[in-house]
């Protein structure tokens, strides 16, 4: 072999490793790590996942994470909370919706009743399929469906002295999703007595209202409300009536101050009350009165050291249901299957004081409309009595019983003031067309 044909071979093997180079860039061929060095790496990649949200729930929850008042840390407090929503009506629905869907640990639901097909326009998880199961059951099959990491609890009791303060205990916070009175002095002062901040709500007609009790040294209810109004003042929405959406605003906010209270965000509404009127789109802050220092729950010597019977305080049961007012003796009062089989035999007039929209749905023949109102304010009382006079008894009847006592007792006040001497001719139709409806005659609407 000659010099020439040797510095060939040796051109060749260059080539050959310059081309063996080249293959091993183009592919990016990571160079072998030693034992020690890859250790190093995969610690390097575990302190990387030490944050304690797997990826998927950074994915769920991203869009809340990135907010510098969540992080990873409020996301994490929203995993390790426990909320209790009392109520799964129309606050609860949308508050217990938001609160699952943010991520809470555990979500805790009070409620005894069943799905009805007037909740329906309101209480929006509930569904046209649910109608006769318990709320509590219904509500839970659908949010698991929204977010099946949430542990649920169901409470399917009437919350009372009793049971409140264990329940409550296991919770950090609760939400007033109630709409009566009773139950709301007796969440408070099981709130107080548990030290838990207590989100209230409340919707009724176009309008809500919205507070926090006992959280950041503010007031609690009985703080603003030592005593209970009369039974008879108090209006809920089964007989006042609400529209869907406005439950919808308030336990949407019921749900986002529950979040802040837990994330650590200062709650914006302890001492403050929220007016929201949906009719003229109105949002409206008061500031509500300081935490009062002879409170009887909460102040600083207080009377009340024990849960108590909510429902004599009240006057009224501890139910979102129906409720019935006893303003009369029974013989100022007729059942419907009397009225039905005698009464109405003999000359009669029948005063329906129910609103002129609700006549307008259903009414008995020959009823006249004279709403509650108008009574209480004395319009057409001495046309009235002109018919008392002609030996007409006189029988009042609204939905359920109640406003017709109310209108007994006017009519009785009116006649006695104006010296006339009919008082014993005034009825009240018991139960109402509710009453109607289920004993005499099926096809009466209920409504
Ligand atoms: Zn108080």
């Amino acid at each position: 072999m000659d010099t020439k044909c040797k510095s060939c071979e040796e051109l060749k093997k260059k080539i050959e490793q310059l081309e063996k180079e080249i293959v091993e860039l183009k592919t990016h061929k990571k160079p072998k790590l030693s034992t020690k060095e890859a250790n190093e790496h995969t610690e390097s990649i575990s302190s990387f996942n030490k944050c304690q949200l797997s990826n998927k729930d950074i994915e769920r929850f991203s869009r809340q994470i990135i907010l510098d008042e969540i992080t990873v840390k409020g996301q994490y407090m929203l995993q390790n909370s426990s909320v209790l929503v009392v109520g799964a009506g129309g606050l609860g629905c949308p508050a217990s919706l938001y609160l699952s869907a943010a991520g809470v640990g555990t979500l805790g639901i009070v409620d005894y009743d069943v799905v009805d097909l007037s909740n329906l326009h309101r209480q929006v998880v509930h569904t046209e399929d649910s109608i006769g199961l318990e709320k509590v059951d219904s509500i839970i099959q659908k949010l698991s469906r929204l977010n099946s990491s949430v542990k649920f609890t169901r409470h399917c009791v009437s919350l009372s002295s009793e049971n409140a303060l264990s329940i409550i205990n296991e919770y950090d916070v609760v939400l007033d999703c109630t709409d009566n009175v009773a139950t709301r002095y007796l969440l408070n002062d099981a709130c107080v007595f548990a030290k838990k901040p207590l989100i209230s709500g409340s919707a009724l007609r176009f309008e809500g209202q919205f507070t926090v009790y006992n959280h950041l040294n503010g007031p609690c209810y009985r703080c603003l409300y030592p005593v209970p109004p009369p039974a008879e003042t108090v209006t809920n929405c089964s007989d006042g009536g609400v529209i869907g959406a406005v439950t919808g605003v308030i336990g949407s906010l019921q749900a986002l101050e529950a979040i802040k209270v837990i994330t650590g965000n200062n709650s914006s509404y302890s001492g403050k009350l929220l007016l929201f009127d949906g009719l003229n789109g109105s949002f409206r802050n008061i500031k509500l009165r300081e935490k009062k220092k002879d409170c009887a729950v909460c102040g600083t010597n207080p009377s009340i050291k024990i849960l108590q019977d909510y429902e004599q305080f009240c006057g009224t049961k501890a139910s979102d249901k129906e409720r019935n007012l006893a303003l009369l003796n029974r013989d100022q009062r007729i059942t419907a299957k009397d009225f039905a089989d005698t009464a109405s035999k003999h000359p009669h007039i029948l005063i329906d004081v129910r609103s002129k929209v609700e006549y307008e749905i259903c009414s008995l023949n020959e009823s006249i409309n004279i709403p509650i109102s108008d009574i209480l304010a004395e319009k057409n009382m001495n046309n009235i009595i002109t018919t008392v006079k002609q030996n007409h008894d006189v029988y009042f009847v609204c939905k359920r019983g109640n406003d017709s006592q109310k209108a007994v007792l006017k009519a009785i006040e009116y006649t006695k003031k104006n010296g006339h001497t009919c008082a014993n001719k005034f009825k009240d139709l018991i139960g109402g067309l509710t009453a109607w409806s289920i004993n005499i005659d099926n096809n009466f609407p209920l409504y």
